[in-house]
């Protein structure tokens, strides 16, 4: 089959990208205006790599959409702090461009596999209703769950607006004119290619790598709101493999359907996923001279300014990708928490090696035994658990 990958060089298309090549079974057309984290992939000259803006080529974007016979789309600005500080850019690349790339696979009769997000569903009903989501889990799922959007002043929720429309378009598209599409919804992955250490790049990555910033250089750790919210993290590899069978689509089973990719199982709060990323960083990759980051509470607004809405929890229901596809993800939390770090330490520590850096190599290249977090230092637990909002104050490991 002839794929063409639009946006092959963000995080989820660099991983996807070298799945489908070491597969073997496709020929690939990745497109990016970023190749970074391609760049492997594209020296070896395994895939036909082209430098593409999709706002600045109508005609070649057609072109190559009638050139090949699956279409994915992973075009999107997702990061929360641009929905905050950017909301036309995020409304205009995340629908106005998108729709472009579905009405040539309309026209061309294409198939179209179109990643949207979680943050389609919204806040949880729990929320909505005024109750504590903490102690309502409900999952949700793909075509029962309704989504619902905070009010249009917060207008973090342009971002899940943008989506969740472009998904009723494709809907549309497959009713009226018989658009075959298929919808991914992912659920927080992390893994490795994951985005950039803060300090080293202008704008604002996610939650892991703010947490990693701190860790390697003693940036406090900031929980927004107390880190109150929840999410559920899966590991990139778990996410591809689903992604491919999706892509394989045997016997058709994934035509116009939506999928919600993501582990229920991995859902901590971001209180809690903090806790953990300094027992893991203590356990396996701490060296003498790393810092010992405070901890503070911020409110969102002030992390990322006005109009900003936190999503309360959000917990995949995965059924849909276990029956139809047969997927299920293999990596639980501290799994997914140690692989991601060792990638992220690995990449990101720039300071010399200090005298303990031996001794502290020969736990990175094991996987955690049982990764028992309860015996994280006593003092740190203490320290997230009463001084959240005490702004000065080191964590003693
Ligand atoms: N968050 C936090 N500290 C940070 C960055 C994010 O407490 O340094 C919170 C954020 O408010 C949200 C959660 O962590 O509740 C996940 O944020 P992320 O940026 O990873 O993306 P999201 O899952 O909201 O799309």
């Amino acid at each position: 089959m002839k794929i063409l990958l639009l946006g092959a060089g963000g995080f989820i298309g660099a991983n996807l990208t070298e799945r489908l090549v070491k597969d073997g079974q496709h020929e690939i057309t990745a497109l990016d205006i970023e190749r970074a984290k391609l760049d492997e992939t594209v020296k070896n000259g395994e895939i036909r790599f082209i430098h593409f803006d999709i706002r600045a080529n109508e005609k070649k974007l057609e072109r190559l959409t009638a050139d090949h016979d699956a279409i994915i789309d992973l075009v999107a600005m997702a990061n929360p702090s641009l929905y905050v500080s950017n909301p036309i850019d995020v409304f205009k690349l995340n629908f106005t461009e998108n729709l472009k790339i579905a009405e040539f696979c309309v026209k061309h009769r294409k198939r179209i596999i179109q990643f949207s997000t979680c943050e389609v569903y919204g806040v949880t009903a729990a929320r909505a209703f005024g109750k504590d989501s903490s102690k309502h889990p409900v999952p949700f799922a793909e075509d029962d769950t309704p989504l619902i959007m905070g009010p249009v002043k917060s207008h973090r929720w342009i971002y899940a607006c943008a989506k969740q429309l472009l998904e009723r378009v494709l809907h549309a598209y497959g009713l009226e004119e018989g658009l075959n599409y298929t919808i991914i919804r992912p659920f927080n992955f992390i893994g490795p290619r994951i985005d950039y250490l803060p300090s080293e790049q202008t704008g604002n990555p996610r939650v892991f790598s703010h947490f990693m910033n701190a860790l390697l250089y003693g940036t406090p750790i900031k929980l927004v709101d107390g880190g109150v919210n929840y999410r559920a993290y899966t590991y990139i590899d778990d996410a591809v493999d689903c992604i491919v069978r999706i892509i394989d689509n045997r016997g058709g089973v994934c035509d116009r359907q939506i999928f919600n990719i993501g582990t229920p199982e991995n859902e901590v709060t971001i209180k809690e996923l903090a806790n953990k990323m300094c027992a893991t960083f203590d356990k396996y990759f701490r060296q003498p001279a790393d810092p010992y980051p405070e901890i503070v509470s911020v409110s969102g607004e002030e992390f990322y300014g006005k109009g900003y809405e936190d999503c309360d929890r959000r917990i995949p229901d995965v059924t849909k990708a276990r029956k139809l596809v047969g997927w299920r993800s293999e990596h639980d939390l501290d799994s997914v928490l140690f692989r991601t770090m060792k990638y992220f330490v690995e990449k990101h520590r720039t300071k010399q090696p200090s005298p303990g850096r031996d001794a502290v190599a020969r736990y990175i290249s094991r996987e955690p035994e049982s990764a028992d977090f309860a015996i994280c230092d006593g003092q740190r637990t203490d320290h997230l658990g009463n001084r959240l909002n005490v702004r000065k104050g080191r964590c003693r490991g």
